[in-house]
């Protein structure tokens, strides 16, 4: 056995080191090989065998490249080899035979043999030739081989993916002439369309008539649209075998390939997404109509609702005007009795009493009245120069009698600080104070009641828009209100609390106050302790502003008469008690009254008596105010005549109406004497006479009124003071009475102190009714 190295066989794609085994019994034919192996010693290492025995225990050591063997063998042939059991068949084998063995040699070729060689001198010599061609034929083989199995895998993988995807997909090729020839369809397209791959390859007009009638024109339109190159995407109907309709979108690209154009496409189920489509639009349409209905619904609830609130406004407008006709009787006429001295104490007291219960119905309907304009959104601020220390001084005044009352101490710290004049709706900021002085001494029974008003930007330091920031809070030791009651306390009509304290109010109040808080641009807080008391507070931006005359706003003074001649005043109202009260109250500053009780019989008398000035009521049967007015304002003989409406009506509307209609000023009812005085005053430019009773306490420092101690009201002279000391003194509380009732028809101004004496005295309270009187001495 002889093993020669002999080098290597190029092979067709690259170089390889070859190993082949040789088996050849036949000394001589095997040296003959070897030889002429040798020029190709770096290609091929050549192992020869002498037996088939052999040859198998080197198959054991090494794998060949190529095995050369010879057909006869001492210890059997080359078919044998071949056919071995153990055969690898990795390597290629070539069978040598001897002349006249050729049938043999198909044979071996049929059992696998790659090639044959006739043994001759020639051919053993191109043994490598035969070896390399063989090696270079059985590794393309090989490749072929490995390349058709990567072949099978990948279609095989893209048949799974493509019979993974629920979308259909397809090639249809467009020839030269515009015939449309399906090329490939996915197997899914079985399923989608319910027929067989065979009854659709090939067909387009099969696939065509698979679509719904009523698509199909525009299904083929949009496919010729494809011959263009252009891509394309639609959406139609397929009818499936079974029947039933499904919706598909159709996504096809357009490839040019060689001569023809391809469509590669694929054709997706949509059905369910068009159903909740159509379930979409069906409940939009129905939305649509939801809406519709639900719109003309609402205009019905708000025209209902605003027909209620017009109903509202026009009740309450009615209500009160019914209800303060009356009450200017009443009121009206208290006033004008109590100032005549021959009353007795009884009487007066009546009178009192009257008048304050006159009162509490007007606040009453007052309050209905601004929590329906709030509601409304129609309540609105009018903002004047007001004096500022006056107006505090004047609310101080009206309570600080009720604390003495109730025997509790009040004190107000007026910041040193405060502007005199600011612009401001006194009307309301007067409510919204009294409102919380009135309930802290209310809800206190031992203790105190302190009012501080303060400055938090100074006037030295005023806020960008030269506004100041002033700061009102009213704190009591009363009987304080729980952490669940707080929130309620600002809701209209809530009260909460004992029943005893209830009784005296509304529950209006709080929440009025917080609105008009709200529009001065604050806000209304509370802190409060059950049994210890609650503070209230806000705090809002003013301007400040100088008042032209001071005069005005700081004198308590009895009008006695005025200064020229005698006015005259023409009064027009159908009803006659308000013409008695309005025209006794005229009397009584010295204007003769004219009074007429219809808008016609006040154009007679106007024409009659030329007046100097015309009171005239809005609301009258016939010729109303409006119209009275404007005939007035039409006649050359009455025109220059100052026209003031006077009403029982609360709402702006009327008033714009009647200065609109004519008017010159607009009063409301119940008329109070300090209204008519300044309007008078002002349209008749009247000097009034007075008589001097004492200017009332106008100091900014704090004034600290201790219980039943000095208060800043107005107080009699030294004598009347002396008769009541002395009445005192003896305990004679009855004669304190009378003395005190005189004396508040003696002049308005002493009217808070008096009723505080008369309270205590009909309490026989002598201490604090000695206390008072030596205090104000
Ligand atoms: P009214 O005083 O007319 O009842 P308000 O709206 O002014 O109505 O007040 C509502 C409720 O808030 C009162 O009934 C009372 O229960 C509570 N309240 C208000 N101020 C005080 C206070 N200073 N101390 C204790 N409770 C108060």
């Amino acid at each position: 056995m002889t093993s020669v190295n002999h080098g290597e066989i190029m092979s067709g794609d690259g170089i390889e080191k070859s190993h082949i085994l040789l088996v050849e019994d036949e000394i001589a034919h095997a040296e003959l090989i070897s030889r002429a192996f040798e020029s190709k010693v770096d290609m091929v290492t050549l192992t020869v065998a002498h037996s088939l025995h052999d040859a198998r225990a080197r198959l054991g050591a090494f794998k060949p490249d190529l095995v050369i063997v010879d057909l006869l063998l001492p210890d059997g042939n080359g078919i044998e080899f071949l056919t071995h059991e153990e055969r690898d068949l990795s390597y290629p084998v070539i069978i040598m035979t001897s002349h006249g063995d050729e049938q043999v040699a198909v044979e071996a070729i049929k059992a696998g043999a790659l090639d044959y060689v006739v043994k001759s001198d020639v051919s053993l010599l191109e043994m490598p030739h035969i070896a390399e061609r063989a090696l270079r034929e059985w590794r393309l083989s090989i490749k072929r081989q490995q390349a058709e199995a990567r072949l099978r895998e990948s279609e095989e993988r893209f048949r799974q993916v493509i019979s993974s995807i629920s979308d259909h997909i397809y090639m249809t090729e467009i020839t030269t002439d515009g015939v449309f020839i399906n090329r490939y369809l996915s197997p899914n397209s079985e399923e989608l369309t319910g027929y067989s791959h065979a009854q659709m390859l090939g067909n387009w007009d099969f696939w065509l008539s698979l679509i719904h009638p009523d698509d199909r024109a525009n299904a083929e339109a949009q496919f010729l649209y494809l011959k263009t190159g252009q891509h394309n995407e639609i959406e139609y109907r397929l009818i499936h075998a079974n029947g039933h309709t499904l919706w598909v979108r159709d996504n096809a690209r357009v490839k040019d390939e060689g001569e023809s154009r391809i469509i590669y496409g694929v054709v997706s189920d949509i059905t369910e997404r068009k159903q909740i489509e159509a379930e979409l639009k069906q409940y939009r349409e129905h939305l649509e109509e939801l809406v519709v209905k639900r719109t003309v619904e609402l205009k019905r609830a708000t025209e209902a609702a605003q027909a209620a609130s017009r109903a509202k406004s026009e009740f309450l407008s009615n209500m009160s005007h019914e209800l303060r006709t009356p009450l200017n009787g009443i009121l009206g006429y208290t006033q004008i009795l109590k100032r005549d001295a021959n009353l007795t104490g009884r009487q007066q007291d009546a009178l009192s009493i009257i008048q304050e219960s006159g009162n509490h119905l007007l606040t009453l309907i007052n309050d209905i009245l601004d929590l329906s304009k709030i509601e409304a959104s129609r309540m609105e601020l009018y903002l004047v120069p007001v004096h500022l220390l006056n107006l505090l001084r004047d609310i101080v005044n009206g309570v600080v009698m009720r604390a003495q009352q109730k025997g509790i101490s009040f004190r107000y710290e007026p910041d040193p600080d405060l502007p005199t004049g600011v612009l401001a709706d006194e009307k309301r900021l007067r409510q919204v104070l009294i409102n919380l002085l009135d309930n802290a001494i209310k809800f206190t029974d031992t203790g105190e009641v302190v009012f501080q008003v303060s400055v938090l930007s100074s006037t030295a330091t005023p806020t960008e828009n030269g506004r100041i920031h002033l700061r009102f809070q009213v704190s009591d030791t009363g009987i304080g209100i729980t952490p669940s009651q707080l929130p309620r306390i600002f809701r209209p009509f809530e009260q909460v609390g004992d029943r005893r304290h209830r009784a005296e109010g509304t529950g209006l109040g709080l929440a009025i106050s917080r609105r008009l808080v709200q529009m001065m641009g604050g806000d209304l807080h509370v802190s409060s302790k059950p049994g210890e008391g609650s503070v209230f507070w806000f705090a809002a931006n003013f301007t400040p502003t100088v008042l032209q005359d001071l005069a005005e706003f700081s004198a308590a003074r009895k009008i006695t008469g005025y200064k020229g001649s005698r006015r005259r005043a023409l009064v027009i109202d159908d009803k006659k008690h308000n013409l008695l009260v309005l025209g006794d109250m005229l009397e009584s500053l010295g204007i003769e009254a004219v009074l007429a009780e219809s808008g016609e019989e006040g154009l007679t008398r106007a024409h009659q008596v030329r007046p100097d000035i015309i009171l005239l009521d809005l609301v009258m049967p016939g010729m109303d105010g409006y119209e009275t007015v404007s005939v007035i304002r039409h006649s050359p003989d009455l025109q220059h005549i100052p026209v003031i409406a006077v009403s029982a009506s609360a709402f702006d509307k009327d008033k714009e109406r009647s200065l609109t209609a004519g008017c010159n000023e607009f009063l409301s009812k119940p008329l109070y004497e300090d209204a008519l005085v300044k309007v008078l005053e002002t349209y008749l430019h009247l000097e009034w006479t007075y008589q001097d009773i004492g200017l009332v306490h106008q100091t900014s420092q704090p004034v600290i009124l201790e219980e039943a101690t000095a208060v800043s009201f107005a107080v009699p002279p030294v004598n009347d003071m002396s008769i009541l000391l002395d009445l005192a003194l003896r305990g004679d509380m009855r004669g304190i009475r009378q003395q005190a009732t005189r004396l508040k028809t003696q002049h308005h101004a002493y009217t808070s102190f008096a009723e505080t004496l008369i309270q205590l005295a009909r309490q026989y309270d002598e201490q604090k009714v000695l206390a008072l009187i030596k205090q104000n001495m």
